[in-house]
């Protein structure tokens, strides 16, 4: 802080500095968010603050596919409109999001809540795929797609699963090349994304 300057209120600072941690959000937008809700109505900053406690203390992981739920199973491994012999791994819940948008896919998901990367540490036993390697032993899914993101990480961690999952005779499919390589999938349209859906082809 420039000296000479009069200091903001200690719960204004300290506002600002949790909005500045969240992604997406610089010193600039987290100082116009904190002003913004220091004007707006009591009941809207409740519902805000209400809504951010909640999503803590409802939402768990389903046991079964690692997407976020306030029931455990989810509702889509509980559905009976599902296609239980297809699986789609993704890397994070929002991807499911994305997906389930385009409203073609019919199978069940997979969420491995990251994707392998040596530079940053993170390996095969940090992504959920012994729990995928469960749910594949029973015989009832014929195949997995892989709709990890095309970025150098999702690429690799691609390879992994084919490389655990070819040999269990399981089909494995990879989303097509119509998405960019470097997008992360919960950022793609709806055109591409169905279209990669579609043209999914045999790893
Ligand atoms: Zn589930």
């Amino acid at each position: 802080m420039n000296q000479g300057l009069v200091p903001a209120a200690e719960a204004i600072n300290k506002l600002i500095q949790e909005f500045n941690n969240l992604p997406g959000i610089g010193p600039k937008s987290a100082q116009r968010l904190t002003y913004y809700l220091l004007r707006a109505p009591d009941e809207q900053t409740k519902l805000l603050a209400e809504a951010i406690l909640s999503l803590k203390q409802k939402i768990v992981l389903c046991s079964t596919c690692f997407n976020v739920t306030e029931s455990d199973p989810c509702p889509i491994c509980r559905s009976d409109q599902r296609d239980r012999s297809q699986i789609c791994i993704v890397e994070q819940p929002q991807d499911i999001l994305a997906l389930e948008h385009t409203g073609i896919y019919k199978g069940l998901y997979h969420v491995l809540h990251g994707a392998i990367s040596p530079t940053e540490g993170i390996g095969a036993d940090d992504i959920r795929s012994k729990e995928l390697l469960n749910r594949l032993q029973d015989g009832s899914v014929s195949e997995v797609t892989l709709a990890t993101n095309p970025t150098l990480e999702g690429e690799q961690t691609a390879m992994y699963l084919n490389h655990l999952i070819s040999p269990l005779g399981i089909k494995v499919t990879r989303l097509a090349r119509g998405l960019p390589f470097g997008t992360e999938l919960e950022y793609a349209d709806d055109v591409t994304l169905t279209r990669a859906i579609e043209g999914r082809q045999e790893f």
